[in-house]
Parts: C-alpha cells; sequence; structure tokens
C-alpha cells in the first residue's frame, strides 16, 4: 500500500523543491498526503482533457510539469475554470502535483529528457546552477590542542565533505608573537617576543556554520587572540541548472538536424522550425524544454553549433542571428516538455514498483489549426 506522502517523497528527490525558481510554484496543489495512491498519470499540462482522463482511469494522482496556479490566487470556486478542475479532482480523490522549474533544474531533468528524445548525449547545463557555497577555515594552534581544537570544529559542524566527516588538513609550523601590556598570554609573557610549534589546521564548514564554527575555535584554542581567516570558495558549477548542453555522434546539417528533431518529438501543429543557414554542420547543441529565448545569451557563450527550445519571436532570434550566434530550432512548448513525463513515471515506477503508471498521450500544445 502507497500513500501520497511517499509519492511526493519520491518525486521529491527526484525533483527537489529547493531548484525551483523563486516566482515558481510547485508541489501538491491539492490532495491528502495521507490518502492512498495506486494509478498515477503524468502529463505537462493539467487540461480539462487530461483531468477527465485521470478521473475516468480512477488516478489517485496527477503529476503535471505546469503549475495550475502560478500566479495570486483569490478563488477557486468551481464557477472559474481552473476552480472547476481542482472541484472535479477532489471529489474524486485525484490529487494534483507539480514538478515544474524545480524538474528543469534536476540532475537528470527536462532537458535530459528532450536531449536524449532527439539524440544527444549530454555534457552538462546550459546554465549550471553553482554548487553550495562553502567556507575553508586555516586556524593556527599549538600542536598540543591540534586534537581538541579539530573535535570542537567537527563537532560544529566543520569537516563534512559528501560522504566523509572530520575531513582536515594540517601542517607544523612556528607561530611568533610578542604579548603587550593588557594581554594575558597562554603561553609566554607580555614584553618577550614568542615562538611556538603550532599546527595550521585547514577544514571545510558551510557559510550557515560560522557563528557555530567560530565559537568552537574559541572554545577550543588556548590562546586569547587565536591565529585564524576564512574564505569563501569561488562558486564553481555544478551538474544542476536550466537546459543541457550535449553531442551528437556524427555531424549532420541544420536541415537533418531539424528533421531529427521533428522525428523525435511528438508531432505539432506548430511543428518544428529552424533559423540559420540550413547547410550548417551541427555537433554540439544547446537545448532548453519550455521557453528558452532567455537563454540564448548562454547559447551563444557556451559556442554551440545550434539550440533547440520553444516559444522563440522574431526579434529575439533576428537579433541573436546577426550576432552571429547558433542556428535555432524553435519546436513546440509541449512537445519540448512531453519527454520529461516519462523520466518521471519512471523515476516512480523505479521507487515504487507496485504503483501502476500512465503517461497521458493527449496532445495538450494549444495550437490546433495551421493555415
Ligand atoms: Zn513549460
Amino acid at each position: 500500500m502507497t500513500d501520497l506522502a511517499e509519492l511526493i517523497g519520491v518525486l521529491d528527490a527526484a525533483y527537489p523543491p529547493r531548484l525551483a525558481e523563486s516566482w515558481d510554484s510547485v508541489g501538491l496543489v491539492c490532495g491528502d498526503p495521507a490518502q492512498e495512491v495506486s494509478k498515477v498519470l503524468f502529463a505537462v499540462d493539467a487540461t480539462a482533457a487530461v483531468v477527465d482522463e485521470a478521473i475516468a482511469w480512477g488516478a489517485q494522482a496527477l503529476v503535471v510539469h505546469h503549475p495550475l496556479l502560478l500566479r495570486g490566487v483569490d478563488t477557486v470556486a468551481a464557477s472559474t475554470p481552473k476552480g472547476a478542475l481542482l472541484h472535479r479532482l477532489i471529489r474524486s480523490d485525484c490529487a494534483l502535483f507539480s514538478a515544474h522549474t524545480n524538474a528543469d533544474s534536476a540532475d537528470p531533468g527536462v532537458s535530459d529528457a528532450l536531449a536524449a528524445a532527439v539524440g544527444l548525449t549530454v555534457t552538462g547545463p546550459l546554465d549550471p546552477k553553482p554548487v553550495a557555497p562553502m567556507d575553508k577555515w586555516v586556524i593556527q594552534v599549538p600542536q598540543t590542542h591540534t586534537a581538541a581544537l579539530m573535535s570542537a570544529l567537527f563537532a560544529a559542524g566543520a569537516g563534512a565533505i559528501g560522504d566523509y566527516r572530520e575531513a582536515a588538513w594540517y601542517t607544523a609550523g612556528t607561530g611568533q608573537f610578542l604579548p603587550v601590556d593588557g594581554a594575558n598570554p597562554a603561553i609566554g609573557a607580555v614584553g618577550t617576543v614568542e615562538t611556538v610549534t603550532e599546527d595550521a589546521v585547514e577544514v571545510v564548514a558551510a557559510p550557515s556554520a560560522r557563528t557555530a564554527v567560530l565559537a568552537a575555535l574559541r572554545a577550543a584554542h588556548p590562546y586569547e587572540e587565536p591565529a585564524y581567516h576564512v574564505t569563501e570558495r569561488a562558486p564553481l558549477p555544478s551538474s544542476l541548472g536550466i537546459g543541457r548542453i550535449g553531442e551528437l555522434a556524427e555531424p549532420e546539417t541544420l536541415r537533418e538536424f531539424t528533421a531529427r528533431v521533428g522525428n523525435g518529438l511528438p508531432r505539432t501543429v506548430w511543428g518544428v522550425r529552424a533559423a540559420g543557414d540550413p547547410d550548417r554542420t551541427i555537433k554540439r547543441v544547446a537545448v532548453c524544454g519550455g521557453a528558452g529565448d532567455s537563454y540564448l545569451g548562454a547559447a551563444i557563450r557556451a559556442g554551440v553549433d545550434a539550440y533547440l527550445t520553444s516559444d522563440l519571436r522574431h526579434h529575439p532570434v533576428d537579433e541573436h542571428l546577426r550576432r552571429g550566434g547558433p542556428a535555432l530550432i524553435d519546436a513546440a512548448h509541449w512537445a519540448t516538455e512531453f519527454p520529461w513525463c516519462a523520466q518521471a513515471e519512471s523515476v516512480v515506477t523505479r521507487a515504487l514498483p507496485a504503483l501502476t503508471t500512465r503517461v497521458s498521450t493527449l496532445r495538450t500544445d494549444p495550437w490546433t489549426v495551421t493555415g
């Protein structure tokens, strides 16, 4: 027996809510975490047709990419379009959950699924998020107190690197000081230069532990004025972030790559269109599921041959090409995110194999006709 809370736990582990952009709204929209779940439907959008499918199939949870309620909400009255959907979901005991920009930035995330769908091998994010900030502390301490100091630092949270604890590096040297009037030195005397065999102890710690580490350092150090310094590590790129950069196994023309994208993604009325020389050689490609025009600059900086995303507009594309940027491939927004549904489904089935799951094949792309 699986409850909704377990399903949420699995989805939150794969798509951590902390990765969501500040303007976003992700997670549980309706549903009781204690309710039992046996059938889960996945889709990009909670449209009326998708909700119909979830209820008709008897799903207890609908997992979508796009938040149903993103802007401020004053009412979920059944007389409003979104309120009507929520009423129907709640009456049918079907929860609604969304993983949006947290699923974009996760590894693997939305753009990994997109890259795989068009035959790209991912090398990293297009716009990497920095790894968590880290402080490095260097503390000089008389060798008689090195072990006690390190124990105190570790107890305050220092020395944790990944799955390792009590990590430190120290080396011996000679410390020197001249106590002056007012000093109460633990070693030596006022007016006399003192030299002491000391260790320089280096440990890392999270910036959030600064107060605790400093307090531990002062408590465990024998000196009235311990010598130490702390520096913040430069922000290094992580494997998390929006968009992905990937490579084709063999180079091909923009014309061929555009056809590959058309074949790799589900068909839409919008189709797939490209901007740039059709005979341009394409090997390295940036992709961003959903509306990716704010990453045009990142695609130029990445030095890729092409950038695949959606919702591109005339002027940004024109300006981009004038700057000599990579070729642009514009697919339907829904089509670029649809491959994520299968990824999210596999995340759930791997962790909760007793659940019955299904990806909705309803095309929730709003465009219906071409002229
Ligand atoms: Zn989207």
